[in-house]
């Protein structure tokens, strides 16, 4: 059967990918490692199979677009001004930092200044991805510090948006206004504006983005998603979620000329307010690990192993750039916010990469003859570089950011503010450094004994918390969302905030004295790691675990459960209950 060169790259970069980042993850490195070889290996570098460079970038565009979408779902425009006041200087320096180096290492290889400009900026600005994923498999989206790099990370964004326009305007001006070099970027100079025009322009474009979308798109598109929900149709839920996703990213980027990541977080972010934003994020879920996978396998496809040969001092120049300029710069620029340590040096370590944008400007830099084939080459293999070293600097910053300062006690009257869903952060005033915040990963270990730990305060273990308070229960809850936190501080109980299947977590929730933990979440997976690790804390411990199947009550069984209630049997065994009484129900009337 004939077959198109969409279909080999999917299977060959998705299988490629999994039996990489299966051995990587088996010699205890970051699956994005073995992402990246898969890449390699599908690239025209190396022998064998070749596959589409630009199917692979289209394809890694929409893992950047649902990945942003993501973002956008657990943000709202409260989270977004509450860090404009760090975020905005934040980003501007840095930039101005990173292309200064990138500036001075292209004249000292004798390029020229605006080569050196170009490459510069194409040093500045971090990839979303990475910096994404880095975020979430450390569950700290949610915590100041991942706001604080989400919000710088939309500025660096927004400024490659000008960036990318300005760059062919530039040419033109250089090439004495013939037009010739224009034709690339979203918006092409055709009107000859001159460099304010088309700096004008841009901004006006993005502003009437932002507009229609707060002015139309907040009306319409809840609405939408609330009727598809009415239809009652699953399937037709998630379409409509993915249609939202993309084609507000589209819009974004063909009528208004800003990126697709920028349009994608803008409608994840409209989304963020409407009730249904907890389904709509699961609903993008799976698709979007899928395409942030081949995200990393169409990086490594432009890796040119040989540059390491051909320039390797400009190479490690370029990665000391990427790797300690920025974040030196990074981490000077929080202090002097007055954020403590650990913030900065995780915001640094965020930021400590390139990708998608530095590509789109170094292919840019080359087609316009602005930037050297050689300075392309550097900042491909400085990408991968980075990139796979990203997860090394985490590594660093866990081992020497100061443990952060914990409250000395659990105060019932928790600090945040009471209403559900997003929960804004308190420091909304832009000018001094304000007293520390409390910090959100509160490790430390609890005092607690004899306690009920509860993990997870959703929909179950809120219920569940309750009831135990009111029964006079000293109660300890494990939790890694915002509003999940501040309802559990609202019934009294004591907080580890995080993820329960991180040991680091689970260590300080004291088992080994406690009287019963209950896993009141809902994936099975994250809930056998629990009761693993717990059943190896303290043998003797009651464990009663939530199960959604009878594979799932095999599994948490297995995992050291000692009990497991099913929740849809306990649904059914309720319903039946109420057969029985007299009174409760209409009589069933015959069919
Ligand atoms: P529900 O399904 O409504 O009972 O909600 C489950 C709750 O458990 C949510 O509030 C989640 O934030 C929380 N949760 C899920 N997984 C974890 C985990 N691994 N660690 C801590 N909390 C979790």
């Amino acid at each position: 059967m004939h077959h198109g060169p969409l279909i080999a790259i999917i299977v060959m970069g998705l299988g490629l990918a999994f039996v990489f980042g299966a051995l990587a993850q088996k010699f205890r490195v970051s699956p994005l490692v073995g992402y990246l070889l898969a890449g390699v290996a599908v690239g025209p570098f190396t022998p064998g199979f070749v596959a589409d460079q630009n199917l692979a970038n289209d394809l890694a565009e929409i893992g950047v677009i649902l990945l942003m979408f993501g973002v956008g779902l657990h943000f709202s425009l409260k989270d977004l001004l509450s860090v404009r006041a760090i975020a905005v200087p934040g980003a501007l320096v840095q930039i101005a930092a990173a292309t200064l180096l990138g500036l001075g290492l292209a004249l000292l290889l004798g390029w020229g200044i605006v080569a050196g400009l170009v490459f510069g900026l194409a040093l500045s600005v971090a990839s979303t991805v990475v910096l994404l994923r880095a975020l979430q498999e450390r569950r700290i989206v949610q915590t100041e510090k991942g706001k604080i790099a989400v919000g710088w990370l939309i500025v660096e964004d927004l400024a490659m948006v000008l960036a990318l326009v300005m760059i062919p305007a530039v040419a033109d001006v250089l090439d004495g206004g013939s037009g010739a070099a224009s034709g690339g970027g979203p918006l092409a100079t055709r009107f000859d504006l001159g460099l304010w025009g088309v700096l004008g322009l841009t901004l006006a474009k993005v502003a009437a983005f932002v507009a229609f979308m707060l002015i139309v798109g907040r009306r319409l598109i809840p609405w939408l998603l609330h009727w598809v929900a009415h239809t009652g149709s699953r399937e037709l839920f998630r379409l409509a979620v993915l249609a939202i996703a993309l084609g507000v990213a589209y819009l974004a980027a063909s009528l208004f000329g800003v990126s697709f990541a920028l349009g994608a977080f803008f409608a994840g972010m409209i989304l963020s307010e409407s009730p249904l934003s907890h389904r709509a994020a699961e609903e993008s879920l799976p698709l979007r690990d899928a395409f942030a996978v081949l995200f990393f396998v169409s990086v490594g496809m432009l890796f040119d192993p040989s540059i390491l040969l051909r320039a390797p001092l400009p190479l490690i120049a370029t990665i000391a750039i990427i790797l300690f300029g920025k974040s030196l710069a990074a981490w000077l620029i929080v202090r002097a916010f007055g954020k403590p340590d650990s913030v900065a040096l995780t915001i640094s370590a965020s930021l400590a990469q390139i990708g998608e944008f530095s590509f789109i400007l170094a292919g840019l830099g080359v087609s316009l003859k602005l930037l050297p084939e050689q300075g392309r080459d550097l900042i491909l293999a400085g990408a991968i570089l980075s990139i796979v070293l990203n997860p090394l600097l985490f590594k660093l910053v866990d081992r020497f950011a100061p443990a952060e300062p914990a409250p000395a006690k659990p105060r019932p009257a928790e600090p945040r503010p009471a209403e559900a869903a997003p929960v804004p952060q308190p420091e909304v005033p832009a000018a001094a450094p304000e007293p520390e915040p409390a910090p959100e990963r509160d490790i430390a270990p609890t005092e607690l004994s004899d306690h009920v730990v509860v993990v997870g305060y959703g929909r179950v273990g809120s219920l569940l918390g309750a009831g135990l308070a009111a029964m006079g229960e000293s109660l300890l809850v494990i939790e890694d969302q915002d509003d999940g936190i501040a309802a559990a501080r609202r019934d009294g109980a004591e907080v580890l905030a995080g993820n329960a299947a991180d040991p680091e977590v689970l260590a300080a929730a004291g088992l080994e004295r406690a009287k019963r933990l209950f896993v009141a979440i809902p994936g099975s997976f994250e809930a056998g790691q629990v009761c693993e690790q717990a059943r190896r804390r303290n043998p003797g411990l009651p464990i009663v675990a939530r199960a959604h199947s009878a594979a799932e009550v095999e599994h948490l069984r297995q995992c050291g459960a000692s009990r497991t209630i099913m929740g849809e049997a306990e649904i059914a065994r309720a319903m039946l209950a109420l057969c029985g009484r007299k009174g409760e129900e209409p009589a069933p009337s015959a069919a």
